[in-house]
């Protein structure tokens, strides 16, 4: 008889993006689920990796990853947020930014301790920290005000068992983006503690209205108790190479990389090369993603106008939230398959993203706007005859 596996993860399942993109996939449906672009990276950045490829640059690269692609990451955050960074003792490439978030986790939360979590979460982060015998604390954002946070219940879940907390702006899956205020409210929670901050900025690029993202790598007193986790996947249209960073500390890289080097090691050689070169040739791109998903944001709102669904336009990501009230009274996890299957349009249900589904007062599902305006008129255009 086989041995049991006795779960260290009983209650966990597939993760709803798996789930939602395959029966997308079954029922032919437009996938406004799982969030990818359904268009490619610029081609001088697949050629920059094409060219690595074939001429001889396939093997490992060093553990942290390729200098070149380090450095390009440090002379960004100077350039764009302000921060000096050492790209040989604070920055690491690794395989996404899951891995980042796992390896920071991993390399600092204890059993016992306690980490702080906004809810709804991105679903990466609950698990691992139960994974070191930590638990989440979770804050529930405030749906009634465009999800923004309630400092004062922040306040209130902060303990002396309060390792860690982890900030994601902007936010998957609401779209919200932190403020100025957010930064004075942060520091003034943390100030007197040793906790550390996790700042998923995955999104940092895809910030809309002419607001600012605030990084962690603009406050040098926050930086230096940050890992900041970001995406190649997200800024250049390629979530399929897994390739991300994180910039952090030289304490807290150290740790981070006992953790890394034993995960992955490093990632791909031809990828973070190409990437290195595109970075230094092309550190435009980056500073025009806001503009250009705002137009498929501003697209898809207008066309919804029409539609009996509430919307407040995200504030950033490619992400937006629709408000279904007014069509169904169905919970959302099952109107997300039913109108996958009837009306070929799949989406995210967001009460997943909760410790407590019932501290969503509003039933919402999450629709990805990185897609060709021909898909975007189609879906908007099924969605209004609803
Ligand atoms: N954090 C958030 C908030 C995300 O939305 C995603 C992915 N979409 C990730 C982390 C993971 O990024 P990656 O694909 O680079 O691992
Ligand atoms: N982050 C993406 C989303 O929110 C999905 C990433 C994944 O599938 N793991 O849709």
């Amino acid at each position: 008889m086989a041995p049991d596996p006795i779960s260290k993860l009983p209650d966990v399942g597939t993760t709803i993006f798996t789930v939602m993109s395959a029966l997308a996939q079954e029922h032919g449906a437009i996938n406004l689920s799982q969030g990818f672009p359904d268009f490619d990276g610029p081609a001088a950045l697949l050629e920059r990796v094409q060219y690595y490829l074939t001429h001889g640059f396939n093997q490992y690269p060093p553990m942290a990853g390729a200098a070149a692609l380090r450095e390009a990451v440090a002379a960004k955050v100077r350039d764009l947020y302000g921060a000096r960074v050492d790209a040989a003792e604070e920055v690491t490439i690794t395989a996404g930014a899951t891995e980042g978030l796992f390896c920071a986790i991993a390399a600092t939360v204890r059993a016992g301790d306690e980490v702080i979590v906004f809810d709804p979460a991105y679903d990466s982060y609950e698990p691992v920290v139960r994974l070191q015998g930590a638990s989440t604390v979770h804050v529930p954002l405030r749906a009634e005000a465009g999800f923004a946070v309630d400092w004062q219940l922040v306040a209130d879940a902060v303990s002396p068992r309060t390792r860690m907390m982890i900030i994601n702006t902007p936010h998957n899956p609401t779209g919200a983006v932190w403020s100025r205020q957010d930064i004075d409210a942060l520091r003034e929670v943390v100030a007197g503690t040793d906790m550390l901050l996790l700042a998923d900025e995955v999104y940092e690029h895809i910030v809309f209205d002419q607001a600012q993202h605030q990084s962690m790598c603009r406050y040098e007193d926050l930086l230096a108790r940050s890992f900041v986790v970001s995406s190649f996947g997200k800024t250049y249209h390629v979530t399929g190479w897994k390739v991300g960073y994180c910039v952090a500390p030289a304490a807290l890289t150290n740790e981070f990389r006992k953790i890394h080097q034993f995960v992955n090691f490093t990632v791909n050689t031809p990828v973070q090369l190409g990437l290195a070169d595109f970075l230094a040739g092309h550190p435009q791109h980056h500073l025009q993603l806001g503009d250009f998903y705002q137009a498929k944001r501003d697209l898809f709102c207008s066309l919804l106008r029409g539609s009996r669904f509430g919307l407040e336009p995200s504030g950033g990501t490619y992400f937006q939230l629709l408000n279904y009230g007014s069509l169904s009274g169905e919970a959302d996890t099952e109107l997300a398959r039913r109108w996958t299957r009837e009306i070929k349009i799949a989406s995210i249900p967001i009460s997943v993203f909760y410790r407590d589904p019932g501290e969503l007062t509003q039933p919402f599902l999450r629709f990805c706007f990185a897609k060709d305006d021909a898909t975007l008129s189609h879906a908007a255009e099924v969605l209004c005859s609803l």
